[in-house]
């Protein structure tokens, strides 16, 4: 099969596009063919290697993806796979639970002991052909658009699991969002919007608040004419401050602690910033804040979410698609943040 991996960590110069062997499907998996593939920042932090990664080279990026499935490795596990076929069109769900576990058998298979991510761990999208569990796979409608699956998969449940499931928001609530134009984020966006919240927006410059606003945020604040922008935000909820904060920064918790009300939750999956920062402890419990993290989410709520998004009441934003050989100029584009929304491989 084709496929862009590299041998070793670095730069965009290790990516490769190459023949590779194709997987064969494991009993209860499925070998699907990808159609295309959607970038995530996590892929190039995968590709640039941290100290402790330890990945069989060569690897192959990519969490998320969505095509048909070719063949099925036999037998499927009872109660999985029913009504799967060849030939039917899939999004993949990135999030690999063991399945037995004490995690896993009470739900909540984003907490694994056995956890994986696909791409990070393990092989994953940026290729013609990839093996899976077949119950990592939600069947999409004929009409779907693969590009707009692949695009929706992992920040969608990622941000359900932590607003909704893990975070509590509910209609009516105030939301703040800081930076507008991440795949997280702006999927946020919409499922706030979806609950009934307001939502208010902290980006880096116009453009990408116009676009924030363009998918529903109610309130904007720029963060280039607000260097306090915490107070730009007590100020604009009438000095209310908000009830959730999706911070996935890290370096702006600050601020973005300042931004809550009593009793608020900040809620964060990752840290686009820095991973070490400080904070003022006195803010988190005088104002009585939970902090709550998590990251990716149970099968549960991926189906939830797709399942909404076939539906069309959550919009996955597509920024640009590359052909799988110019991976590297897709991943430039999502890391130097040039994009709104999420950048794809068209992988014919
Ligand atoms: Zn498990």
């Amino acid at each position: 099969m084709k496929t862009t991996l590299f041998h070793q960590h670095g730069g965009p110069e290790v990516l490769e596009y190459t023949d590779f062997p194709t997987p064969e499907p494991k009993p209860g998996e499925a070998l699907v063919r990808v159609r295309a593939a959607a970038l995530n920042r996590m892929d190039v932090m995968v590709r640039n290697g941290w100290p402790g990664l330890k990945l069989d080279l060569p690897h192959i990026n990519g969490a998320d993806g969505a095509g048909e499935i070719v063949a099925l490795g036999s037998p499927l596990p009872a109660g999985e796979g029913l009504g799967v076929r060849a030939g039917d069109r899939v999004a993949i769900n990135a999030n690999l639970g063991c399945g037995q576990c004490d995690y896993c058998l009470s739900g909540w298979d984003n907490m694994c002991r056995n956890w994986h991510l696909l791409g990070e761990t393990v092989c994953g999208t940026y290729a013609e052909y990839v093996c899976l569990p077949v119950r990592q796979l939600y069947k999409l409608p004929d009409d779907f658009d693969f590009h707009k699956a692949a695009a929706a998969a992992l920040v969608y449940q990622t941000a359900w699991h932590s607003l909704i499931t893990r975070g509590g928001l509910k209609a009516g609530e105030t939301v703040l969002i800081v930076g507008a134009g991440g795949g997280v984020n702006t999927a946020s966006v919409q499922i706030a919007k979806y609950a009934g919240a307001q939502v208010v927006v902290v980006g880096s410059n116009a453009d990408k608040l116009a676009q924030a606003e363009s998918i529903g945020a109610d309130i904007l604040v720029d963060r280039s004419k607000n260097e306090d922008w915490a107070k730009a935000v007590f100020t604009a909820t009438n000095k209310r401050g908000v009830d959730v904060v999706v911070d996935n920064v890290g370096t702006t918790y600050m601020q973005s602690l300042r931004c809550l009300k009593k009793g608020g939750r900040l809620l964060t999956v990752g840290n686009s910033g820095a991973p070490r920062f400080e904070i003022d402890n006195r803010y988190v419990f005088a104002k009585h804040i939970s902090i709550i993290g998590s990251t990716m989410s149970p099968l549960k709520d991926f189906s939830t979410v797709m399942d909404l998004v076939v539906a069309g009441k959550l919009q996955p934003i597509l920024d640009k698609t590359f052909p799988l050989k110019d991976a590297a100029a897709a991943q430039e584009r999502l890391w130097k943040g040039e994009s709104f929304g999420k950048v794809t491989l068209e992988i014919v």
